[in-house]
């Protein structure tokens, strides 16, 4: 027979046993602060690293590990990690890069991730001050945009989701909430409309929703890479002599190629005149809004029924932040909500609260992605923020003109935003245009600039997409002399 004392010191041990927080936490708070300063040192000295470097093989043998048994060490795990993974990122936080469309980061967000890691918050719903930060969002995307106060809104993962989530929003909006109970029926014959330019996550999002991709009309642009308003509409008016349901047009404020921003204003005009929903996927362009500079390239942009971005992207806020704004938050109420016994809500208590997100959006458990947000907002300012986009054009528009000075390259589309798509053509204009993917190639090697590689109109393309707001003009400048040194090399030529 155990004495009650006795029986209080075993509970004591099995719970140590148990729980996963550490026995001294003097040694962890110096293990924590450890960890901080070596981030720090990193970020402070990352324009002085390679962009990017390939990761040698004894460091992925290590991910190759048997599955841990028994316990380690926080600082052997660390070691590994400041050893093997962190030299070996994706670039996207250097200055040198500019492949694809991602951002920086900052400090701060860095800092907020690791208070929402510790507070380990769960933004499904309930009465508790991580939901009002989310709500303090929604309230400042409203007046970023200039939507009405009826306007919802909910983060997401990324712009792939919240364009998927639009599409659902407005398949709802057209056939009823009982299409979330009856699914579609061979008559619904639903058709959306979008320019040959959005983002691949348009698409899917169709296939994702049973609507399919084939019901997503894919409209031809004009020599600004914006979707033809006339070829639009004409494929509206076939569509409807065909007996097709037209519900949906997907306008980009940015496409993901060239960075052009549709007519906006004009595609609200063509979704009065057909009753269709009208989204916009403002990924990476749409937060350019902030800057005063840049605002009026998206003028219309507030008239949309919904609105994709991307905190992660322009908004340098730290992975991941996309983000839906919705017009009417009741939309999103009838796409989604529904009665579940374990959810029940009460008046008052932790079971409390009268806006709970997963009756806004798909998910249930939901991270804190407000909080990086909420710290970026208010460290920084958007003034701040908005300058840091216009700067990122500025450079955009130098490299632009570079580009056109220089006999051996040659610019291959308009810049509107902060996207340069350009060739290395040779001074005589006869380089075999396969050594563009060459020289991108060798370029990530060198690691001091990491442009990206696409396609227009079949021609390969180098992308500058500058999205950093660590970028500055010495950066542009390595990127040129980088290609035109490598494209002069003869042994390139032979490709
Ligand atoms: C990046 C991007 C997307 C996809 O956004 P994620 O946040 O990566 O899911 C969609 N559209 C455009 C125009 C983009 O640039």
């Amino acid at each position: 027979m155990f004495s009650l004392q006795e029986a209080g010191r075993v509970a004591d041990d099995r719970h140590q046993r148990t729980s996963l927080d550490p026995d001294d936490w003097q040694a962890l708070r110096k293990q924590g602060h450890q960890m901080l300063d070596d981030m720090f040192d990193h970020l402070q000295t990352l324009a002085a690293k390679p962009v990017w470097q390939p990761a040698p093989s004894s460091g992925r043998a290590l991910f190759d590990a048997p599955l841990p048994v028994e316990a380690s060490d926080l600082e052997d795990v660390h070691a590994i990690f400041r050893d093997n993974i962190l030299p070996y990122g994706s670039g996207n936080i250097h200055p040198g890069f500019m492949g694809w469309v991602q951002g920086g980061g900052t400090v701060t967000g860095m800092l907020a991730e690791m208070l929402a890691g510790g507070l380990n918050a769960n933004l499904g719903g309930r009465d508790h001050m991580p939901i009002e930060v989310e709500r303090q969002i929604i309230r400042w995307t409203r007046q970023i945009f200039s939507f009405p106060d009826t306007a919802g809104g909910i983060f997401l993962t990324g712009a792939s989701q919240a364009n998927f989530v639009a599409v659902q929003l407005a398949r709802c909006r057209k056939l009823g909430v009982d299409v979330r109970a009856t699914g579609l029926s061979d008559e619904a014959r639903l058709v959306a409309y979008a320019s040959r330019e959005v983002h691949g996550c348009v698409p899917r999002a169709f296939e994702m929703s049973g609507i399919g991709s084939d019901q997503l009309r894919r409209i031809p642009v004009n020599s600004a890479g914006q979707i033809d308003i006339e070829a639009l509409e004409q494929a509206i008016l076939r569509d409807r002599q065909d007996g097709h349901r037209p519900f949906l047009v997907i306008g980009s404020a940015g496409t993901v190629n060239t960075g052009a921003v549709d007519d906006l204003a004009a595609l609200r005009g063509i979704a009065d005149r057909y009753d269709l929903h009208f989204h916009v996927d403002g990924a990476l362009g749409a937060l350019g809004i902030l800057s005063e500079d840049l605002a009026d390239l998206f003028a219309g942009i507030e008239t949309c029924d919904s609105l994709a971005f991307d905190f992660h992207k322009w908004g340098q806020v730290p992975y991941d932040a996309g983000f839906l704004l919705v017009r009417d938050s009741e939309w999103q109420r009838q796409t989604f909500a529904s009665e579940a016994a374990y959810l029940s809500r009460a008046a008052t208590g932790l079971a409390g609260g009268d806006w709970w997100p997963c009756d806004y959006g798909p998910d249930l458990s939901r991270g804190f992605r407000a909080l990086k947000t909420w710290f970026t907002l208010k460290t920084y300012g958007i003034k701040a923020l908005g300058n840091a986009m216009n700067a990122n054009c500025m450079l955009a528009r130098d490299l632009a003109r570079k580009v056109e000075r220089e006999p051996a390259l040659k610019l291959l589309s308009p810049v509107a935003l902060n996207i340069v798509c350009f060739a290395y053509v040779g001074p005589d204009g006869k380089a075999p245009p396969a050594i563009n993917a060459d020289i991108v190639e060798r370029l990530h090697a060198e690691g001091r600039v990491a442009p990206s590689l696409t396609h227009l109109n079949g021609q390969p393309a180098i992308r500058a997409a500058i999205v950093n707001h660590r970028t500055r003009q010495a950066d542009i400048d390595a990127l040129v002399q980088g290609i035109l040194t490598l494209g002069s090399r003869q042994d390139l030529r032979q490709c």
